[in-house]
């Protein structure tokens, strides 16, 4: 291809709203444009490396008998009906009317439209299990689109799903899709980490997230640093620490016994008890209260308490999942104090009259300090299990983090990585095919519902996502497999007839053995312009081809990764081209192994 005629406007800045690095480069080096908030148009470089990306997502799903077709975007509202997701998607789900008044939506994942399909086509077990995937524009109306193609409103998803006759059909389809996964994002030769999940709005039982690792990402992953344990933050299971004071003489609970005017932070909380004159009591004395809104799958609401030591993080994914309810969110700030009688800070669950759940590291505590439900007031002597109007017990509730003792193992500390979420692997079990009475005759011709799998890949994020790991001060550094072009070859002063005639014979013997060269011919731009554009674009290799060189008898191979320059003889440039690419994919296949 020449560059000459090619659609590549490549930009010296750094494009003002572009918040992270793929998305900068991404633009910078023309491969992107963006249409709309979360709306990007796919150049030709970026449209190369994303559909050679779908290529190896096909090529390692039909290896394991997946089907490709291909579903609408646009989807009736009756389906969605069906599931009961039209309520409960929220607003990422984009809903719309046609001229007849029929309602739709813009499909952000195509459980129904799948279900809806082989409800239709299958009938028994003897057309089971089956595995149908499609590649497509996805829509949801994310509430704040950024990062580029990580978190757009549109973008391209791989979306899978299975169909068995009995669960133990189903778990393995899971396991064989989770080792596909593997090979894929291995195909990429970067790192990634699959981590054990929380469900989500999807629904289903069980699930892995497949993460790139990246400083970038918006997720927070722990994983045990003696055994297997990964997992999302939302999900990771926190060790349940013992209470550090049960050698203390227990108190009652002494109601509003501390004046604490405007002392809100824990830090000050104990300082003002040290004043009172209670030995200074250590900050783990101290609880913190939440109070959230649960809403039901009906749409009905009830609000609940959350008690934790003040020293840890609460998990509202934990307490949601608990719940078994649809949201959960913070009571908004005026009615939490309208509820309480207190200003924020000295709300406090001993007062109040709704179900209240307890951290499991306060299981024993005693002599805890709390709000008060009066302004400048908190309790001391509080006890969970005695204090409490609705006490719901102990449980899991709060952020798992970094140093942690594994409980899984007993024996390994977390270690905190961020990941990019690229792909996931939902066991759905019957939640669909029950809701929209999607079912087949077994052995004995009775009808039971199929048991479902989904498996989902952003095909876009992914290829931003390989930039966030892939790049220098310079640009890009494309791995061989997704490079939008193997070789840059640049023509240093195209004018010149001896350099061309060589420049335009080296793309075609290259182009001939199967590698894919984008040739800048572009007349009246120095050497220094073409290389700066080279690095930023970071094929894989640059081959120079200059009026001096030619004088020497040589070319220049770059690889830019290493930056590693070889001259070689203009015959022999295509030879070295192919030996610099069995070793880069050697070294890639290494790296796939991380
Ligand atoms: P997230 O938690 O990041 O919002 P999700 O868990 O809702 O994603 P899934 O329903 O699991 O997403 O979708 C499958 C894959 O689609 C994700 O693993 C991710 O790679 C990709 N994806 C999801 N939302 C977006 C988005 N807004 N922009 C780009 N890719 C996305
Ligand atoms: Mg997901």
């Amino acid at each position: 291809m020449k560059q000459s005629r090619a659609l590549i406007q490549t930009l010296r800045e750094v494009p003002r709203d572009a918040d992270v690095i793929s998305q900068q480069l991404m633009m910078r080096a023309g491969m992107i444009q963006k249409l709309a908030a979360g709306i990007y148009n796919y150049l030709p470089l970026a449209y190369r490396s994303i559909k050679k990306f779908e290529g190896i997502v096909r090529e390692e799903l039909e290896k394991d008998g997946c089907q490709e077709l291909l579903m609408p975007m646009v989807q009736p509202a009756e389906l969605w009906q069906e599931s009961k997701r039209w309520q409960f998607y929220g607003k990422e789900l984009l809903r719309f009317k046609d001229r007849k008044d029929a309602d739709f939506c813009l499909g952000p994942t195509h459980e129904e439209v799948i279900t809806d399909i082989v409800r239709r086509s299958i009938k028994s077990y003897k057309q089971l299990p089956i595995n149908l995937f499609q590649i497509q524009g996805k829509f949801r109306d994310e509430i704040r689109p950024r990062f580029g193609l990580m978190r757009g409103r549109e973008f391209i998803m791989k979306d899978g799903y299975s169909f068995h006759a009995d669960d133990a059909c189903a778990d393995r389809e899971y396991w064989t899709m989770f080792n596909a996964y593997k090979r894929i994002f291995s195909r990429l030769g970067v790192k990634f980490r699959p981590v054990e999940a929380d469900s989500g709005a999807i629904g289903g039982s069980f699930t892995h997230e497949f993460h790139v690792l990246a400083g970038s990402g918006e997720d927070a992953i722990l994983s045990c640093d003696a055994c297997e344990y990964t997992s999302n933050s939302e999900k990771t299971e926190a060790p349940c620490l013992p209470y550090p004071h049960t050698g203390e003489a227990e108190l009652p609970l002494k109601p509003a016994h501390f004046a604490t005017p405007g002392i809100v932070a824990m830090e000050d909380q104990a300082r003002a008890f040290k004043d009172a004159d209670h030995d200074g009591l250590p900050l783990d004395h101290a609880s913190k209260f939440y109070l959230y809104r649960a809403t039901r799958a009906d749409e009905t609401t009830f609000d609940v308490g959350l008690v934790l030591r003040s020293d840890h993080e609460p998990n509202p994914v934990k307490l949601k999942n608990l719940l078994g309810v649809s949201f959960l969110d913070l009571v908004p700030l005026p009615e939490a104090e309208a509820l309480s009688g207190a200003k924020s800070g000295f709300i406090g669950p001993v007062e109040l009259n709704v179900p209240i759940y307890v951290d499991r590291s306060l299981e024993g505590a005693f002599n805890l300090t709390c709000g008060a439900n009066k302004t400048d007031f908190h309790h001391f002597g509080f006890r969970p299990d005695r204090d409490l109007k609705q006490f719901k017990g102990f449980h899991d509730l709060r952020l798992a983090v970094e140093g942690d003792l594994c409980p899984r193992c007993g024996k390994g500390r977390y270690q905190a990585f961020r990941g990019i979420e690229v792909g996931q692997v939902f066991k759905l079990g019957t939640k669909y095919s029950k809701e929209m009475a999607c079912t087949y005759l077994d052995t004995e011709g009775k009808e039971a519902p199929m048991v479902m799998g989904c498996y989902g890949i952003g095909i876009t994020r992914t290829v931003a996502a390989v930039i966030e790991q892939n790049y220098d001060a310079d640009g890009i550094l494309w791995p061989w497999p997704v490079a939008p072009y193997h070789v840059h070859l640049l023509s240093l002063d195209p004018a010149n007839p001896e350099v061309s005639a060589v420049a335009e014979r080296l793309e075609r013997e290259l182009e001939a053995a199967g590698i894919e060269v984008l040739h800048d011919d572009r007349e009246g731009m120095s050497p220094g312009v073409k290389f700066k554009d080279a690095d930023l674009l970071g094929f894989p290799l640059r081959l120079t081809v200059g009026a001096k060189g030619l004088k020497d008898g040589v070319v220049e191979l770059r690889d830019r990764r290493t930056k590693e320059v070889v001259k070689v003889a203009p015959e022999g440039a295509k030879d070295a081209v192919l030996a610099a690419r069995e070793r880069i994919l050697a070294e890639l296949r290494e790296a796939g192994g991380r």
